[in-house]
């Protein structure tokens, strides 16, 4: 499998083995011998947190004589370029930009790879002229950086993940797509066209998944809602969380936890934040920042400021988390400056009933993130919510709710025939899918459709997590 491959140029001495070194720590795995190139170019298995990536350090190259330095640089940027994902372009911000990075910014300028200007040997001031310097290169917001420190390791795991996501078109939560799953569900079905549909082959087919992993939690929600303050609750209450783990450091994106006695995660997507506020210079989330954040996680809590509950980017969001599967939970927060309690969640119940069709039985909670006020049941609300989405119902009794259904409310008719509904399994969880197989699945209405997924989520006890139930022609 081609990996997501990370080269990292500049010229000689702006930082780029220190950043290599960071990057791939101790996995450095293949040291080869480049034909043409006198000396050896590094690379190895980088990672930061979570992410895995391929790293190429071209400092190596910089020693070949036979040409000019100008000439070598160039070689050395398209060579490597043509390799790779995702180029780092360095400079030394202490040292300013000078006529040699101009050069190798005229080049990537022209680059298909995208490029991410690093401005390194940021820490402290003493890089922060050489950072503002670095706009003129015409390769967008540089990020500051020290590779030596260690500093910035965040946003990069931001820029590679993003770039990551484009290039895979994935998802590092492990959850499935829908698109996936379709896929997945169309191939089995093509193979077994003709054949009597044979529930052990589909059963075995789909079943196969792994035990529930580490539940990953992420909180969304409008500017000023209190989300980094209630991220900082969370890692302050030494007293309910034990870590978090050693060497995750508060400014990393995700941190482990146990609580109570189960593994976690809890993706900071503050850093996502920032950068949206700095390049809009408007504080909103955008779908895509959404997106991002939801595309991390199994769990989704979308926080509300109880002054203003559910405006319309509040819905945009909840409706959002909804349509990707992942389970959701609403919470109002600053209940601490709220007069009149009961009126105040009648209303957002109210507004979630009317608004939010796809969001029945979602859990709506209220807290305090600055008193630390229910943050813990609110823990607890995750925990329980991700069981839910885990939740896998056996296909005994799966068929015989569907025989339960037939009879009480028949399939309508279609060309005067009645539709029949043959069998019923989970195909998978994480949200739990559904496949039922019916003799003309086209003819089913889609108030039968909803029925149906209504009545598996009263009768297995599925309230708030997003269902998913698929039709498929079967004999
Ligand atoms: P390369 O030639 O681009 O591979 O650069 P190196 O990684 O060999 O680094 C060149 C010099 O810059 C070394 O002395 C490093 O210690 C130093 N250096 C690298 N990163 C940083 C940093 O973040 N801050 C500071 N102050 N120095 C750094
Ligand atoms: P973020 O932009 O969503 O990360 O929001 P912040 O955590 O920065 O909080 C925005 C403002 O709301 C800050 O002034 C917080 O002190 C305040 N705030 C956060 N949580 C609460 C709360 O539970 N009660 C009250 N009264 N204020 C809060």
């Amino acid at each position: 499998m081609t990996e997501f491959t990370v080269v990292i140029i500049g010229r000689p001495n702006v930082g780029k083995s220190t950043l290599f070194n960071r990057l791939v720590g101790k996995r450095l795995a293949i040291v080869d011998d480049t034909p043409g190139v006198t000396r050896d170019r590094r690379e190895g298995s980088g990672k930061i947190s979570d992410l895995r990536f391929r790293v190429i350090d071209t400092a190596g190259l910089e020693d070949a004589t036979d040409h000019s330095l100008e000439a070598r640089m160039r070689r050395q940027t398209e060579m490597a370029l043509e390799e790779a994902d995702l180029a780092f372009f360095l400079i030394d911000a202490r040292a300013g930009v000078t006529p040699l990075d101009e050069h190798f910014a005229g080049v990537l300028r022209k680059a298909k790879t995208p490029v991410t200007l690093l401005a390194n040997k940021c820490e402290g001031r003493a890089g922060q002229p050489g950072l503002h310097e670095a706009f003129r290169l015409g390769l967008g917001e540089p990020v500051p950086v020290s590779a030596e420190h260690g500093e910035g390791m965040s946003d990069l795991y931001d820029v590679i993940r993003e770039a990551k996501e484009l290039w895979t078109g994935g998802d590092e939560s492990g959850v499935e797509s829908e698109e996936d799953f379709e896929d997945r569900l169309e191939k089995f079905l093509a193979e077994n066209e003709d054949g009597e549909l044979d529930a052990e082959a589909l059963e075995a087919a789909f079943a196969a998944e792994a035990a529930p992993r580490k539940m990953k939690l992420t909180i969304v929600g409008r500017p000023n809602v209190g989300k980094s303050t209630l991220i900082n609750r969370l890692i302050d209450s030494d007293r309910l969380l034990t870590g978090p783990e050693a060497g995750i450091t508060r400014d990393s994106i995700a941190l482990d936890w146990t609580w109570k006695g189960r593994p976690m995660e809890l993706v900071d997507t503050a850093g996502l934040r920032k950068r949206a506020r700095v390049s809009e210079k408007v504080e909103r989330l955008s779908a895509a920042d959404t997106q991002r954040a939801v595309r991390f996680s199994h769990v989704v809590i979308l926080l509300l400021d109880a002054a203003d509950m559910l405006e319309k980017q509040d819905l945009t969001i909840a409706r959002q988390v909804l349509e990707e599967g992942r389970a959701l939970i609403i919470a109002a927060n600053k209940w601490d400056a709220v007069d009149d309690r009961q009126e105040a969640l009648q209303k957002l119940r109210d507004r979630i009933l009317r608004s939010l069709p796809q969001a029945k039985g979602v859990p709506v909670t209220t807290v305090s993130a600055l008193r630390g006020q229910r943050v813990d049941a609110l823990l607890d609300m995750a925990f329980d919510v991700y069981d839910l989405w885990n939740t896998r119902v056996p296909t005994s009794a799966l068929n015989n709710w569907l025989a339960d259904n037939v009879e009480a409310h028949p399939p309508p008719l279609a060309n005067g025939r009645r539709i029949k509904l043959r069998y019923v399994t989970q195909a998978k969880t994480r949200p739990p899918t559904f496949v039922l197989f019916a003799s003309v699945p086209e003819s089913l209405p889609d108030s039968y459709h909803r029925y149906l997924i209504n009545s598996l989520r009263e009768t297995f006890n599925l309230p708030g997590i997003p269902l998913r139930l698929y039709v498929r022609r079967g004999k």
